[in-house]
């Protein structure tokens, strides 16, 4: 036997897993895709800022060759500042002042020298600036954002110090300087000098964005780097538990509606079960009333009969008496005729001739499922336990489910005598006798008494306050009409009290060939 429980019983708990899991993953791939539409944001951003930011400083530093180029221009000239050379005429000595970011102007003429501190690395730069034929930086001191920009001419040649933190535009910058996360560096052969601090996370989690580009100034191959780090509390975690909240609200919602969907259905399949169970009993009560009726309105026959011969003998007034004892006669008889006549409308349809092959299991849980507010409010859980490869049953649908919601309404009733904790309900599926199958309930309720057992399917035989004693009757008959069989079990009552309870068993045929569909 396999312990089996029916499916559609748990599809409507509170906590359904699979709706739960499908919630679940809609909220996390919503919430991952805000997360990730904020990044992208968050990283157009800064590679926008990167980009006007590496225009803006190449645009400075191409000013530099500018300047080089007019300097060189203007020969024969002189150099001017703190470390001329030579006495310089102007417009030398203008040029600091006009361009802040310029520290000094050295010229060396073509007899001279550069200033004997600076003369090495200001020659060799001055050799590379007359190869390439563009200016060349050398004394690079990046830490301290300061370098000298060499062009090599005729008859002079031009040297510009250069001070890059006066270099940077403040006032075009695209970035709030002391606010923002976006940290710019100018980097070369190792050393950096920083332009915009920015901000750099140190959190368990961040996602780092990045942009190198050489300045656009052949002259000074300085390499633009942007750096934004973006932290954990950067996420956006209000929209992300919006969504969260509202796909949970979306599926509590779907998750009320079903459950009234469901009870909806319930309450139509008992209204109909209802329906079939008030007709039968009808059919039940009306033939009870014939039976009773049939044998006294005999007697009134014959008893009348007899007054009438009587009344024939004595005679004050014959013909009254006749006529009225004739009458009194064929009352009697219509009456005989009316209670014969119910008797034929409440006979009760051949079901036989309506039985199909069913699979019992699934009808028993349709049941179990109408009734699972039933036993939900008793606390009961019942154990269903199935056969493997149960045959199909000959059964009339609607009888049948009939039959076994009587049984469980019975054996529920049984037990609200019980401590909850001692309400117990099994329902066992088997083969029992070749070509049949049986469907056993058993509870855990006070049982039954000996003398009960004796009228259990009699009509109108109920212990119950409130009870009309036909549910048996009527469950005896309507399996009796597909050509099953309802019984109490065992025939005697259990000695013991460890095996209380009731236990009724359903045998139906099983459907041969020949019945399947
Ligand atoms: P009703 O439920 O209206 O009394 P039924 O025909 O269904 O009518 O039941 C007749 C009687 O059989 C009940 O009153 C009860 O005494 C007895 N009975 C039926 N099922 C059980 C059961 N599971 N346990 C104990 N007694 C039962």
């Amino acid at each position: 036997m396999t312990p089996a429980w029916p499916r559609r019983l748990s599809s409507h708990r509170p906590l359904h897993l699979p709706s739960l899991l499908l919630w679940a993953v809609v909220a996390c791939a919503g919430a991952s895709w805000i997360a990730v539409s904020r990044l992208q944001q968050l990283n157009a951003a800064f590679e926008t800022d990167a980009r006007i930011v590496h225009r803006l400083l190449s645009q400075r530093v191409v000013q530099h060759d500018a300047i080089m180029a007019t300097l060189a221009l203007l020969q024969p000239a002189a150099a001017v500042g703190d470390n001329a050379t030579s006495a310089a005429p102007s417009p030398l000595p203008r040029l600091t002042s006009v361009y802040p970011q310029i520290l000094a102007v050295l010229q060396r003429s073509a007899q001279g020298d550069w200033p004997p501190a600076l003369q090495a690395e200001l020659a060799i730069a001055e050799a590379i600036s007359r190869r390439t034929g563009h200016a060349a930086v050398a004394g690079l001191n990046l830490p301290a954002g300061r370098y000298y920009l060499v062009l090599a001419a005729t008859p002079a040649s031009y040297a510009l110090h250069i001070d890059l933190r006066t270099t940077i535009p403040a006032d075009e910058w695209p970035m709030d300087m002391a606010t923002s996360p976006v940290r710019v560096t100018l980097e070369h052969g190792g050393e950096d000098f920083v332009v915009h601090p920015g901000r750099t996370d140190t959190a368990a989690w961040s996602r780092v964005y990045d942009f190198h580009k050489l300045l656009a100034a052949p002259s000074q191959p300085l390499d633009v780097v942007a750096r934004r780090s973006v932290g954990l509390r950067e996420l956006p975690w209000w929209g992300m538990l919006g969504w969260c909240v509202l796909t949970a609200a979306l599926w509590l919602a779907g998750r009320a509606l079903q459950r009234q969907r469901i009870a909806r259905q319930r309450a139509e399949e008992l209204l109909r079960l209802g329906q079939v169970a008030r007709l039968n009993t009808l059919g039940e009560l009306a033939a009870g009333m014939a039976h009773e009726l049939n044998q006294p309105l005999t007697a009134l026959l014959s008893s009348t009969q007899a007054a009438q011969r009587l009344l024939a003998d004595d005679p004050p007034d014959l013909d009254t008496a006749q006529t009225a004892m004739a009458r009194a006669v064929e009352q009697a008889r219509r009456a005989a005729t009316v209670v014969g006549r119910l008797r034929r409308l409440v006979e009760r349809p051949d079901l036989a001739g309506q039985a199909q092959p069913l699979a019992l299991p699934a009808a028993v849980h349709d049941v179990l499922h109408l009734l699972e507010p039933e036993l939900a409010q008793r606390g009961i859980t019942p154990q269903v336990t199935t056969a493997p490869d149960l045959p199909a049953v000959l059964a009339e649908p609607v009888a049948l489910q009939q039959i076994i919601h009587n049984l469980l309404m019975n054996a529920l009733q049984a037990m609200e005598q019980m401590p909850p904790a001692e309400r117990q309900l099994h329902l066992a599926m088997a083969p029992t006798t070749a070509g049949h199958v049986a469907l056993s309930v058993r509870d855990q309720g006070p049982g039954i008494s000996p003398e009960a057992r004796q009228h259990l399917f009699e009509p109108f035989f109920t212990t119950r306050t409130g009870g009309l004693g036909l549910g048996l009757t009527l469950c005896e008959s309507l399996a009796q009409a597909m050509g099953a069989q309802l019984t109490v079990s065992p025939a005697t009552p259990h000695p013991s009290a460890a095996e209380r309870g009731a236990e009724f068993v359903l045998t139906l045929a099983v459907a041969s060939a020949g019945h399947d569909r």
